[in-house]
């Protein structure tokens, strides 16, 4: 058997062989086999047919040297390569990096209230509530094997692909070899399909299910396949982790990714909270204290009651529309959220929506939608007001970070304001009253 497959390995191309040899190879108690001779044609560089762009066809010349140099299995690096082909997405004279997230700025654009519209609509909140009760058993046994509550797993299983119905539609070495092309994420691009060729390589997944988003995210849950690799399950145990048509897979590999990334069970990802009169909102300064550090400052929970954090003792106070909007203490299941996805407004999403799937509907104060949130043109304006009056608001990228909130804070907090840090309209005009720094210095600031 052995031998059979050593054999046939020099000429069949197929991934599936190349783990059956690997099994076999295991097997305890054989000795290896002599090696075989490899066909003078099996040797040297892998020659593919052009794929109608120069530049791509170089880059395939030198990768897949790269990848063999590397000792991934020949017929599996053909297997990766020779399908590609440029797309208008990636390579088409329309290309915006804005459009394929590579700027990722949509989140921090946008007012919170806005971009919690689709989390948080009737329709997602209600599909979701249904796949909760749909399968009670899965989500019994997910919650037991990982440890993670199933309203996170739920929601973000939404906000992914919308419990499974927008799970992308390309190849994923395609998209990928789209994006080292282009260049700008080229070694991510590069280190993305070696992991791909390991996922082939180990027989988790054949060559025909890598179907990806734009960006190679794969799944009912959009792993990427260094994700996979390092935390895809088998969770139905056929052999495979199968995270394309397989829910029960798809979400023991979501939870196994929440587990990984620090996720406790029962403690809540933040608890929403009233503030007294008087409260000293600098306090939302991205340090975290102890729960009687903020009850003794005069926050209390929005629903009332005592705080119930599941045993967490330390939260940060933060405020996603300033001092006159819904207010949260986040805990450490809220960094967790953020490995999926690095932006607060991502992560209160999840927690948001999965709260709500579970029956709680958030949040209990209302959005001050009366406020209007600045354009990334004038939060460069405003942070390049910060930084000319000695208030470090770090880079002026557009971003509201928590440097530029800081340093916003530090200002109001220096005019006697209320020192929330929500960058507003009426912000930015109070900060560029005081400065030179204004709409002539920063070429997007008209917008
Ligand atoms: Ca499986």
């Amino acid at each position: 058997m052995v031998q059979f497959a050593l054999r046939r390995s020099h000429i069949v191309a197929a991934a599936a062989m190349t783990a059956l040899v690997a099994a076999c190879a295991h097997t305890p108690g054989q000795a290896a086999p002599p090696p075989i001779a490899a066909p003078a044609a099996e040797t040297g560089p892998i020659t593919y047919a052009p794929s109608g762009h120069v530049g791509m066809d170089t880059w395939r010349t030198a990768f897949s040297a790269k990848a063999l140099a590397a000792g991934h299995d020949r017929e599996v690096v053909k297997s990766v390569l020779a399908g590609i082909s440029p797309l208008e997405l990636w390579l088409g004279s329309s290309f915006q990096p804005a459009q394929t997230g590579i700027e990722d700025q949509a989140e921090f654009a946008k007012p919170i209230w806005d971009y919690l519209r689709v989390p948080m609509s009737d329709s997602r909140i209600r599909t979701g509530a249904s796949r909760l009760a749909e399968n009670p058993a899965l989500f019994d046994a997910l919650e037991a094997a990982y440890d993670v509550d199933r309203e996170a797993i739920v929601a973000i299983w939404g906000m992914e692909t919308s419990f499974g119905a927008v799970k992308g539609n390309f190849d994923a070495p395609n998209v990928l070899a789209n994006m080292a092309v282009e260049g700008r994420r080229k070694s991510l691009a590069e280190r993305e399909l070696f992991s791909l060729m390991k996922i082939l390589e180990q027989g988790d997944a054949d060559r025909d299910d890598l179907i990806a988003g734009w960006a190679g995210a794969m799944g009912h849950t959009q792993f990427m396949p260094s994700t996979f690799i390092a935390y895809a399950e088998d969770f139905d145990g056929d052999g495979k982790k199968d995270i394309w048509e397989n829910e029960a897979d798809a979400l023991a590999s979501t939870a196994n990714y929440l587990a990984h990334s620090g996720y406790t069970l029962n403690q809540p990802w933040g608890i929403e909270v009233l503030a007294r009169t008087g409260f000293d909102f600098g306090l939302a300064d991205g340090n975290e204290r102890r729960i009687e550090t903020w009850a003794s400052a005069g926050l209390v929970p929005a629903r009332g009651g005592a705080f119930e954090t599941g045993g967490a003792n330390y939260a940060e106070l933060w405020l996603p529309a300033g001092a006159e909007g819904p207010k949260y203490l986040l805990f450490n299941n809220f960094k967790a959220f953020k490995t999926y996805n690095n932006a607060d407004s991502y992560a209160f999403a999840v927690g948001l929506s999965g709260e709500a799937m579970g029956g709680q509907r958030g949040p209990v104060a209302s959005w001050p939608t009366h406020l209007t949130p600045l354009t990334v043109g004038e939060i460069k304006i405003l942070q390049a007001a910060l930084n000319a009056q000695g208030f470090d608001a770090g880079g002026v990228d557009g971003i509201p970070g928590r440097k530029t909130k800081g340093a916003l804070q530090a200002f109001q907090k220096s005019r006697g304001l209320v020192a929330d840090g929500y960058p507003t309209k009426q912000a930015l005009a109070l900060v560029t009253a005081d400065s030179n720094v204004g709409v002539a210095s920063s070429p997007s600031g008209t917008n």
